[in-house]
């Protein structure tokens, strides 16, 4: 089979409006030829129209390869899993968006040497305008701790500056379904471009996502313009069936989600990938009382992590988690975006 280069990425995905903007593709490409403007609702990333492949006959096939919307998506409600429960930090976490079971686990995994970076997303506290990071203390993580719902940046061209530059060798990408699947791909690829990538990341660290909203048309547009709203005024952003604004002043809006379709990015209408099935661990609200979080343990390797933070007292696991209110939101996803998947 002929290698897949940029020019079928393009026809398939970029064209097609199905990219979920996750910036494996941006990381991968071995000729930095793949980037993303900026503005609101970029559906995709470009190419400045040099590639190894087409221009140099030289078989490469990388963006192709780690791109999660290549082929047949995800459409488990809750996929494989070892033990799923409510968890919540040891240690005040003054920003965490549930239980802070997400920053405990990592705090302990940099504080124990067994990864040495993160890559995340985090905002500016001032303007909310979200960025794609590299965390290697955890004072920073805690300081970060909390939801980027207008998230969107490439996350995952972070990868490129972390591994090459940065040679980071045990890396935990924290990221939604999109960017996790991605990193599936790039970790179980026999294209050898993708080997170094794979090889570094060291924990998959999923977190719940029915969708996204861009940043321009939500905080630059639709809070500011209709709801005379200020990034500054706000305290927390929180999507629990609607969008849960709590303000400086305490007080809470709630925007129905039918009202903000126009800020979802466009991608999302294409994931039916709800609980971060190819992670190590998946985390979310939904599934646990208020102020813990949701952890589905995966993987051998996520449990290792998990246990590694309760015996240093970080994290503190406590009841099976409702997993029929996890199924639900999810199999509502599925049903949802199906249709537009295909
Ligand atoms: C866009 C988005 C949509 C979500 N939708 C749902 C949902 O529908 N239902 C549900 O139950 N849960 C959802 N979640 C998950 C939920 O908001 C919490 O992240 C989860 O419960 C973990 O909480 P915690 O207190 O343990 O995390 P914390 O301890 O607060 O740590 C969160 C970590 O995630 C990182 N982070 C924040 N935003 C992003 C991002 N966009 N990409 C990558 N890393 C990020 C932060 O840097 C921080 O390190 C969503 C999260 C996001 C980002
Ligand atoms: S989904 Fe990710 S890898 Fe695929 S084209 Fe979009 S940014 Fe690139
Ligand atoms: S809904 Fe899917 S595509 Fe959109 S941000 Fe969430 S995981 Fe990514």
């Amino acid at each position: 089979m002929a290698v897949k280069s940029y020019l079928d990425l393009k026809n398939e995905v970029w064209d097609t409006g199905k990219c979920s903007g996750c910036g494996a593709c941006v990381a991968v490409c071995p000729a930095d030829s793949i980037s993303f403007d900026e503005g609101e609702q970029v559906t995709g990333p470009k190419s400045n129209g040099y590639c190894k492949q087409v221009t140099d006959s030289v078989q490469c096939g990388a963006c192709y390869a780690a791109c999660p919307r290549v082929g047949d998506q995800p459409k488990e409600t809750l996929g494989n899993y070892l033990r799923m429960v409510t968890a919540k930090a040891s240690f005040e976490i003054p920003h965490r968006q549930s239980g802070g079971a997400v920053t405990a686990l990592l705090t302990n995994a940099l504080e124990e040497g067994l990864i040495d970076a993160i890559i995340t997303v985090t905002e500016d506290r001032w303007t909310m305008q979200p960025s794609s990071v590299i965390i290697t203390s955890s004072d920073v993580l805690i300081q970060q701790a909390g939801s980027r719902y207008s998230w969107w940046v490439p996350l995952l061209a972070a990868l490129k500056y972390a591994v090459i530059e940065r040679k980071f060798r045990r890396i935990a990408v924290i990221g939604v379904p999109c960017a996790i699947q991605a990193v599936a791909r790039i970790r179980s690829s026999d294209n050898d471009l993708l080997k170094p990538y794979g090889k570094a990341i060291r924990l998959a660290l999923g977190l719940f996502c029915t969708e996204t909203f861009d940043y321009t048309a939500l905080i630059n547009g639709k809070l500011r313009n209709q709801y005379k709203l200020e990034p500054y005024d706000i305290r927390k952003l929180d999507v629990k069936g609607k969008l849960e604004v709590l303000k400086q002043d305490g007080t809470m809006l709630s925007i129905p989600l039918a009202e903000l379709e126009t800020c979802v990015r466009k991608g999302c209408h294409y994931c039916t990938d709800m609980t971060a099935v190819l992670a190590d661990i998946s985390a979310g609200a939904v599934g646990s009382p208020a102020g813990t979080t949701t952890l589905i343990i995966r993987t051998s390797t996520g449990e290792g992590f998990v246990d590694s933070a309760i015996r240093n007292n970080r994290l503190t696991l406590g009841t099976a988690a409702d997993s029929p209110a996890i199924e639900k939101l999810a199999s509502a996803k599925i049903r949802k975006n199906t249709r537009n998947s295909h």
